[in-house]
């Protein structure tokens, strides 16, 4: 009997109710969403040659028992059983841990299949997987999936095994003949057969090249039809600054700009002017200077009679650029407002009365600009700090704000060139690719978590010269709550240790937006010297007389995260120091800690962190706004990523792509996007 993918997978024989409860807890309630729930990677169990396996390496071997197994009990529930097993003509010895039962399944003549790690010094088999007798029966390469301890992976495969086989005649093939062909890609039903069943590494990569090359064409379809959109809709109007003006106010500021920092202005301006509505990304590092160029560009759009928004991901740093930017720009004559979730009743209400009658030229705030009841008088030009923090539908409220505002977006996410062009396709990059003068390079030392004594004596050195420093607690993955519970105990220590000297302050994410800001203030104030923090001072915070910080638990961040955090210090003209504390397990681990200590270039950081961790992690999964792939990476698979681009742009010029059945998955991806309907009626 065949089904329907959308039924729920309890309608398949052999899962009842409660593995049905299971499935669920990993987000599978249909047997589409089974049958699409890739393995991370499969386990090779060909067997192998002893003498050509590298040392290190997983192998899988036959051998006779050749020994009495021998066990070594080391507590309550924890064992050592050893045995010799004879592989061809290796003798080697097989070591099994916490598994003593296995002792009677190995006498001495029988043979027996293992798979484990090799250490070729010691001929020793650290063993992982035990069958009775030869290999025949076993399959040669089993998926492993992200299972998280609900369903044991023999388990997933029967389940998996009967949703094939019931339902695999009734997957529709979602990529046209055409492009199949072309490529020589497996169809739908072979290619999940093989994933989930493969025969050889080579099944896996056939899968794995259709899926990877499918995904990856439904993300440029979108990419293409939005960059469609954006040249039939270009039509933005023309913003006709007051130059004068402008440069005044450039005079005004307590420094000189950087020339990367007066290039880029003249691009926005020349941009600003056009009738095309810019949609711009401002990319760099953390400290160029990315806050007084949208300061300049908001003056220009003010100028002409615009009204300007800046939005940042959070209250700390929305907080903060309200201030700088009143401070700039209020003496021009500006009128600023700040608008956060913590702005309730009466001053809510009153600031969108402002904003509508165009009283408010200038709104700062987070995410609270793009609720629905928010109105513009004149929106002339949007800009978003550190970009890649939104979701790109946020992204896409805030622009529909005014009649065809322009929109600039600014990260420090140094984003590796190719990437940029191909993620963020449908936008125009600046580059602020130079630092103020006379910045110091951050000093940063990689220190085991045990030198904690001479780090606080040097930290101590800087408070006592007027100088404020910021200690980042250890991260606990995915714990808010134990991440604040650190951040207390390190204060409480901190607290105690500069008793009497110093004034200590904490900051974490479950403070009152009133408390944070009070914080912040007070710490921008100097009335705090030390400040103890989760990492929510990573985007943004502004304040150049701090000059130590010392981060706990450093190998639990990414290089990027790293970064970003350092980048909170060496914002001034002195000398900052950085103190990463850190025991790394593994060689990455060791190498990035000395990657973070050899370089401050961002983009050098970013490349590193791309070849080391893969894109998904670079990105951030949650904050990305990208769409989450199952098996395609944009780093590994690049060579992917631009045929799909170059096919996405075909088929959108294609007149069949609108009517054909074979299209009708992809030409779904595009017009869910909303993006093309208008565009199709001419
Ligand atoms: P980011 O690009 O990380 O957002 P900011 O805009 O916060 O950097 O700038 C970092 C610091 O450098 C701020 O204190 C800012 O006032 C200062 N700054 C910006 N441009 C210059 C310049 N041209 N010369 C000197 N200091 C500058
Ligand atoms: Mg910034």
């Amino acid at each position: 009997m065949t089904r329907s993918l959308s039924e729920p997978v309890t309608s398949l024989k052999g899962i009842g109710k409660s593995a049905g409860e299971q499935l669920e807890k990993l987000n599978v309630e249909t047997i589409e969403e089974l049958v699409m729930m890739f393995p991370y990677r499969h386990e090779d169990f060909r067997l192998k040659d002893l003498s050509e396996t590298p040392h290190e390496e997983r192998v899988t071997i036959e051998g006779r028992v050749e020994s009495v197994p021998s066990v070594l009990f080391t507590g309550k529930k924890r064992s050592r059983l050893q045995v010799q097993l004879l592989v061809g003509n290796h003798l080697v010895k097989a070591v099994f841990f916490n598994q003593h039962y296995l002792k009677d399944r190995m006498n001495p003549g029988q043979i027996v299949t293992i798979t484990g790690k090799w250490d070729r010094g010691r001929q020793l088999i650290n063993v992982s997987n035990f069958k009775d007798g030869p290999k025949i029966g076993q399959a040669d390469f089993e998926p492993v999936y992200s299972l998280k301890g609900i369903v044991k992976q023999p388990t997933f495969r029967r389940w998996m095994r009967t949703a094939l086989d019931e339902a695999v005649y009734e997957i529709p093939e979602t990529l046209p003949v055409q492009l199949l062909d072309l490529y020589k890609l497996p169809g739908i039903a072979e290619t999940l057969e093989m994933v989930h069943f493969p025969n050889s590494p080579e099944d896996v990569k056939q899968a794995r090249r259709r899926v990877v090359y499918e995904e990856l064409l439904h993300f440029q379809l979108k990419m293409a039809a939005l960059k469609k959109v954006r040249k039939a809709a270009g039509k933005s109007t023309t913003i006709v600054y007051d130059l004068e003006k402008l440069k005044q106010f450039i005079d005004s500021l307590p420094f000189e700009l950087t020339g990367a920092q007066k290039r880029v202005v003249n691009e926005l301006c020349a941009e600003l002017k056009s009738p095309l509505r810019m949609n711009r990304l401002l990319q760099g590092d953390v400290g160029s200077g990315k806050t007084v160029v949208a300061a300049i560009a908001l003056y220009a759009a003010i100028t002409a009679g615009f009204q300007g928004a800046l939005m940042a991901p959070t209250e700390i740093l929305a907080e903060q650029h309200a201030e700088t930017l009143s401070s700039w720009l209020e003496p021009a004559g500006v009128t600023v407002a700040f608008l956060s979730g913590s702005t309730k009743g009466k001053a809510r209400r009153e600031i969108i009365a402002r904003l509508e009658s165009g009283e408010i030229d200038l709104l700062i705030g987070t995410h609270a600009l793009i609720q629905p009841d928010v109105n513009f008088h004149k929106l002339g030009l949007v800009i978003t700090d550190e970009q890649h923090r939104f979701g790109v539908e946020q992204r896409r409220v805030l622009r529909d704000k005014g009649e065809s505002p322009d929109v600039l977006f600014m990260t420090a996410t140094p984003i590796p060139r190719t990437l940029a062009i191909t993620v963020f396709g449908e936008m125009d990059v600046s580059l602020l690719d130079e630092m103020p003068a006379g910045r110091k390079e951050i000093e940063t030392h990689w220190l085991k978590e045990d030198s904690l004594a001479p780090v606080l004596r040097r930290m101590e050195k800087e408070l006592q010269a007027g100088r404020q420093a910021y200690v980042i607690c250890p991260l606990i993955e995915e714990s808010d709550t134990l991440d604040v519970q650190n951040a207390v105990d390190v204060f409480g220590q901190l607290s105690t240790y500069f008793a009497g000297r110093f004034t200590v302050g904490l900051m974490h994410g479950r403070l009152h937006s009133d408390e944070k800001d009070e914080v912040m203030r007070d710490f921008s104030e100097g009335k705090i010297n030390c400040l103890v923090s989760t990492t929510v001072v990573e985007v943004g915070v502004n304040v150049p007389n701090a000059t130590f910080m010392l981060i706990y638990d450093a190998t639990r961040f990414g290089l990027a995260q790293l970064h970003q955090l350092r980048g909170r210090v060496g914002r001034g003209a002195d000398q900052s120091y950085c103190v990463l504390l850190a025991d790394p397990k593994t060689e990455e681990g060791k190498e990035r800690m000395m990657t973070m200590a050899e370089t401050n270039d961002g983009f050098l950081l970013a490349e590193k962190d791309l070849e080391l961790r893969g894109s998904g992690d670079f990105f951030g999964k949650k904050q990305s706004g990208l769409p989450e792939f199952k098996m395609a990476d944009l780093i590994h698979d690049y060579r992917a990523l631009e045929t799909a681009r170059q096919d996405a742009e075909k088929l959108l010029e294609m007149d069949s792509f609108w009517t054909d059945p074979d299209y009708k998955s992809l030409r779904n991806t595009v017009e869910e996007s909303g993006v093309l309907q208008n565009d199709r009626i001419d």
